[in-house]
């Protein structure tokens, strides 16, 4: 019944390493999709995702997610 694609995964649920996303997850942490499934168009603000920024501490990302899960707050 899922019409969401396996591939995509909330990438606010997880600490992300810069050098080994996946462009789909790079395009997620630049706003261009959306934060919990990818899509690409209807996004609006999403709350932000964390990368390893290589020294134990972590960087803040501000994410962008679409109309259906713009209601779903946080990782859910
Ligand atoms: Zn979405």
């Amino acid at each position: 019944m899922s019409t969401e694609r396996p591939v995509a995964a909330d990438v606010r649920a997880a600490l992300l390493d810069p050098l080994r996303m996946t462009s789909e997850q790079t395009s997620q942490l630049q706003g261009e999709a959306c934060a919990r499934c990818g899509r690409m168009d209807g996004l609006s603000p999403g709350g932000y995702a964390y990368t390893s920024s290589g020294k134990g501490g972590r960087l803040a990302h501000p994410v962008r997610v679409c109309r259906d899960h713009r209601s779903t707050g946080g990782t859910q």
